[in-house]
């Protein structure tokens, strides 16, 4: 098998591998919840999902939400709190809402039918290239390609692809060699799933489109990759000249950076005191206990809670720290439980019986914190 780029203009090993990918997949598929269909509303649900987050994280929350909301109109008609406590724990809740705002597009201009055409996908909101591409190729077997951190890793390793993936030339190359594989795959004779396989797939451009992205994430890992297992090993440019840890040439992250918070757990009777984040910040809608930001030099951080938020607090107890990465920040939480004296002043948060806060979505750092206070799930 020679390598795909050693033979510019020829289809010959590009077909060869591309059947290695097909066969590998159909008998190496892991066997996901959502293989088992071919309804775009799901895979569209899974492929957002995964945006971000690991398959086993995953899995819970499509199944759940699929009893939920089990089509686009139930989807459309959900309430915000729903939509966020469903969603609770995933993060990047953007998504979320805008899972909601396509849902209610595909009712109102597509009669509640979602669109086969990929521009038409493409247009509805929080649906970029990937996504319309993932949907496109594994709902309705289209030629699309689909690109993503995977994929990228094994075309990278395949090619020697060099140059920072970020980088807009370099990015197009890989686009336009998933383009070029999902076409050629397309050509070919449909792949057949083993016997007895309960796996739902729609024809070769899924079938090539996931095996790619099956492959980065079970064989051709980050670190270790598995290449004696590769079923294109004999055809990757980076085992071959023994370079696989230099591929993908990704520019290395920022260190994460420090921040501090103190939260308070401030209960009053069968009462506590939350509020909800505003619209246009990070974790919007989610709910959350008074806390403010402190300096990483601040040595009384009651007290500097105490000032921002105009508070009188009494009965101070320590909850211990909270800890939490989001994005690159790495987060430290210090919490405290207390009693507040007076009324506290507006948009310090809301009195809420304790028998309401497990229908409502909190952060995952508060969520964190509820259960170290006694009051959310064990
Ligand atoms: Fe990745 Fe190794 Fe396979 Fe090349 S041979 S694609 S580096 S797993």
């Amino acid at each position: 098998m020679k390598p795909i780029g050693s033979q510019p203009g020829s289809t010959t090993a590009s077909r060869q591998l591309v059947r290695r990918l097909l066969t590998w997949f159909a008998i190496n598929a892991r066997d996901l919840p959502w293989r088992h269909t071919l309804d775009p509303y799901a895979i569209w649900v899974s492929e957002i999902m995964l945006q971000q987050t690991q398959v086993k994280t995953v899995i819970p929350y499509y199944e759940r939400w699929l009893r939920e909301l089990p089509d686009l109109a139930r989807l459309a008609g959900a309430s915000s709190e729903r939509l966020h406590k469903l969603w609770e724990g995933l993060g990047y809740y953007t998504r979320v809402r805008n899972l909601q705002k396509a849902a209610q597009a595909i009712v109102a201009q597509h009669d509640g039918r979602f669109p086969r055409d990929f521009d038409a996908i493409l247009a509805l909101p929080g649906i970029g290239r990937y996504t319309a591409g993932a949907v496109s190729s594994i709902a309705f077997n289209e030629p699309r390609p689909i690109v993503d951190g995977n994929v990228i890793r094994v075309l990278a390793r395949l090619l020697a692809i060099s140059g920072d993936p970020k980088d807009k030339a370099v990015a197009e190359q890989f686009w336009s060699l998933a383009a070029r594989l999902v076409a050629t795959a397309s050509q070919l004779p449909p792949v057949a799933l083993p016997a007895g396989s309960l796996l739902q797939l729609a024809g070769n451009c899924s079938v090539l489109n996931q095996s790619l992205m099956e492959l980065g994430a079970t064989v051709c890992t980050p670190v270790n990759p598995r290449c004696p297992d590769c079923p294109v090993r004999a055809g990757c440019v980076a085992h071959q000249t023994d370079r696989v840890a230099r591929f993908p040439q990704t520019e290395k992250r920022q260190s994460a950076a420090r921040r501090r918070f103190v939260a308070l757990v401030i209960r009053r009777g069968n009462k506590v005191l939350i509020r909800q984040r505003p619209a246009g910040v990070v974790n919007a809608h989610l709910w959350e206990f008074p806390n403010v930001e402190l300096d990483l030099q601040e040595t009384d951080p009651v007290n500097a809670a105490s000032r921002a938020l105009t508070l009188k607090l009494t009965n101070v107890s320590g909850l211990g720290a909270v800890r939490h990465s989001i994005t690159r920040y790495r987060i430290t939480l210090e919490c405290y439980r207390a009693n507040a004296l007076g009324r506290p002043p507006r948009g310090t948060g809301r009195w809420t019986p304790l028998t309401q806060l497990n229908e409502l979505a909190f952060t995952a750092a508060h969520q964190k914190l509820l259960k170290r206070a006694g009051l959310g799930p064990t």
